[in-house]
């Protein structure tokens, strides 16, 4: 099938007519496509063999071709190929039920087909809910700049990363951003600080005007930014105390990617009031999103005026071939245990990755459980972000030894300068070598062409 002919053609059909995700138009000559997968790892159609140190988009968690998974999107596709959630089906019926299970609490979930829609149906759950209890003014949301929330206008909107705005006009209105904590660039003295920074602007802003917080518990396309388990304590009580929602975006970060089944449960006594999620949630096998609320919230809506309901439908949301994967995902994460395995595991890698901070480019290195960021540095002193050259020298030199990364994305004009791995979370203990390796390596090798 793929002789040199026919990848040719694909090629020039490419250019011609499949518009890419984020290339730049005058990059897109030769773009890298699969032609089989296997675990962590993809044949492309050059031919050669790459580890996927990134799971796609951060969702294919659990690696290519898992049998299992597809087993049961078949079963499903053959048996009730489509249903909507207008009315109901099995396998959503079950999987909402069992992320009630998993978030610990409570929870009731609307699905859609995307994080950005997950999101976007939280911000609306968020304001219809305080229209619903009396204070229809609470509209507004709070994000943190170097967030990314999704594509989608509002979820745009709720995005405080500049680049990804230029060009497309007026945002949504309500959206409001704060600085995250972090630690090697701060803006405020510690984590409590930019908490506490929250609360002031809730203050200010006037809180009967303050819907919701919406924070991924680790900013990850952002930059991978890790706060102690005290910020997002601490932003609870903010948001608890002045009767806003906190809304956790788990896109990234649920489902084991952390070293936990979701990120919030790295803060102890943290329940969130609404977790969104996607990606890893079928492993990056289907389009699936999730908003789960809790009870009391959707007891709310329950209790509204009479005809009062959720004004919002996705025709392919919750799709039940899609709820099957996501059964069979979660199945799979139990028995594997694989949020305690990547808990274990992302310990010596991030022990290796951490050696590379004695790198005279290397400004810091952080990461949990199985997402790791490397910023790199012009001058470690001045801490001046790295240019674009050194930047596609490093993601190019892991592409040439067979290793595929990633780089923060379009988030704060020049400082596109953090390098992010996040390997599927079943990856063997082959594979993480091979990528620690490969990573020191590269980076050292930079280094030493700059010294
Ligand atoms: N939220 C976070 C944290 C994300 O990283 C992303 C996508 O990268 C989204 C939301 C949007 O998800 P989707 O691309 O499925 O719309």
């Amino acid at each position: 099938m793929h002789t040199a002919e026919h990848s040719s053609k694909l090629a020039q059909q490419d250019r011609d007519h499949l518009w890419h995700a984020m290339v730049k138009f005058n990059e897109q000559a030769s773009p890298l496509m699969a032609v089989s997968g296997d675990g962590a790892w993809f044949t492309a159609a050059d031919g050669n063999r790459y580890m996927d140190g990134v799971s796609g988009l951060w969702c294919l968690n659990l690696g290519h071709g898992r049998k299992e998974i597809a087993q049961v999107v078949y079963d499903q596709l053959m048996n009730v190929s489509y249903f909507p959630l207008t009315m109901s089906h099995e396998p959503a019926i079950e999987l909402s039920a069992k992320l009630s299970e998993l978030l610990g609490a409570p929870y009731t979930t609307f699905f859609t087909c995307s994080g950005s829609e997950a999101n976007e149906a939280a911000f609306k759950i968020a304001r219809q809910y305080h229209a619903q209890t009396g204070k229809p003014e609470k509209i507004k949301i709070i994000s943190r700049y170097r967030a990314y929330h999704g594509s989608t206008l509002g979820a745009l909107s709720a995005t405080a990363q500049a680049n990804r705005k230029l060009k497309y006009g007026a945002e949504a209105p309500g959206f409001l951003h704060v600085p995250p904590p972090y630690a090697y660039r701060p803006s405020f003295e510690d984590d409590l600080a930019a908490a506490n920074h929250i609360e002031n602007v809730i203050e200010w802003e006037g809180p009967d005007t303050i819907a919701a917080v919406i924070m991924e518990p680790f900013i990850s396309g952002g930059g991978v930014i890790i706060p102690t388990p005290a910020y997002l304590q601490r932003v609870a009580e903010i948001c608890r105390k002045h009767n806003v929602l906190l809304i956790t975006d788990e896109v990234v970060s649920g489902f084991g990617r952390t070293g936990k089944m979701f990120g919030f449960m790295h803060s102890e006594g943290v329940q969130p009031d609404i977790v969104t999620m996607a990606k890893g949630l079928t492993a990056g096998c289907m389009p699936l999103g999730a908003t789960a609320v809790r009870a009391h919230l959707y007891d709310a809506f329950k209790q509204a005026e009479a005809g009062s309901h959720f004004r919002h439908v996705s025709t392919f949301g919750g799709h039940p071939a899609s709820c099957a994967a996501a059964l069979k995902t979660i199945e799979i994460l139990e028995e594997e245990q694989i949020p305690n395995r990547v808990a274990r595991l992302s310990q010596d890698t991030m022990k290796e990755l951490n050696r590379l901070e004695s790198c005279q480019i290397v400004g810091e290195v952080r990461g949990v459980g199985f997402l790791y960021g490397i910023e790199i540095v012009e001058d470690k002193k001045t801490k001046a972000p790295a240019s674009e050259e050194t930047m596609l020298a490093i993601v190019g030199g892991c592409k040439e030894k067979g290793l595929i990364i990633g780089r923060n994305g379009d988030t704060v004009p020049g400082y596109q300068n953090i390098l992010i791995v996040a390997p599927p979370l079943s990856s063997t203990e082959e594979d993480l070598q091979f990528l620690v390796d490969t990573v020191k390596n590269i980076v050292k090798k930079e280094a030493a062409k700059q010294s």
